[in-house]
């Protein structure tokens, strides 16, 4: 079940329960998540954005079973998930790590994050959000308005689409920006590290270890 529309001159797929198996990503695929709040202990998944890059996003709602879908009967997206040929793209990757691994029950791996990336080369601004990101170093202004909307909700809205689909399409670019100014900096090496470890951090942050953190005094 699926349905396409057209804003800001991309393409976006919205697909009931799962991702179909003719979407299909090599190399590198840029993810998000949108869900019923920030606790990735607490609250429920509600989609899965994805983009190649190249201007089109698919959306994947999932759906409890008690509201009639499949709840975590996703096998498509799983797999995608944890295929070790296809590198995961994330901005501020610790959190959909976490929250795809209690809900899906995946490990999430290889992971790169753009926010990890940015905050070991843009050491001049403590500015690393999404927004500020595709502004800086795009000159692509995306809007946060539907941020805080009810993603739970049965019916998306064509605005929460084309904001769920507004924060996958631009990692691509920002991912290309961002691995030159580490290459610059010498600290690819560094950022490899911590996307290696991504997955165990996650992990740690739904066992309760995030405050206090595991590595504080
Ligand atoms: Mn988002």
């Amino acid at each position: 079940m699926s349905e396409t529309l057209f804003a800001n001159g991309a393409t976006i797929h919205l697909h009931k329960h799962d991702l179909p198996e003719s979407a299909s990503f090599t190399g590198m695929v840029a993810i998000d998540t949108e869900t019923m709040g920030l606790e990735a202990r607490r609250d429920r998944l509600c989609l899965v954005q994805l983009s190649a890059g190249d201007g089109t996003a698919h959306l994947v709602q999932l759906i409890p079973t008690t509201l009639g879908g499949r709840g975590d009967d996703c096998p498509n997206l799983k797999r995608l998930l944890v295929d070790p040929a296809l590198t995961k793209l994330f901005h501020f990757a610790r959190f959909d790590v976490a929250m795809l691994r209690r809900s899906l029950g995946v490990v999430v791996t290889p992971v790169i994050c753009t926010k990890i990336a940015s905050k070991l080369v843009r050491t001049y601004t403590d500015r690393h959000g999404l927004k500020d990101l595709c502004r800086d170093l795009l000159g692509v202004e995306i809007s946060k308005q539907q941020q805080t909307s009810d993603w739970g909700a049965q019916d998306l809205t064509p605005e929460q689409c084309a904001y769920a689909a507004s924060d996958v399409l631009h990692l691509h670019a920002l991912w290309a920006k961002l691995d030159a100014l580490l290459l610059r900096e010498g600290r690819r090496a560094l950022a490899e590290a911590c996307f290696r470890f991504l997955p165990a951090r996650g992990a740690l942050d739904l066992l309760g270890y995030d405050d206090p953190d595991l590595f504080s005094h």
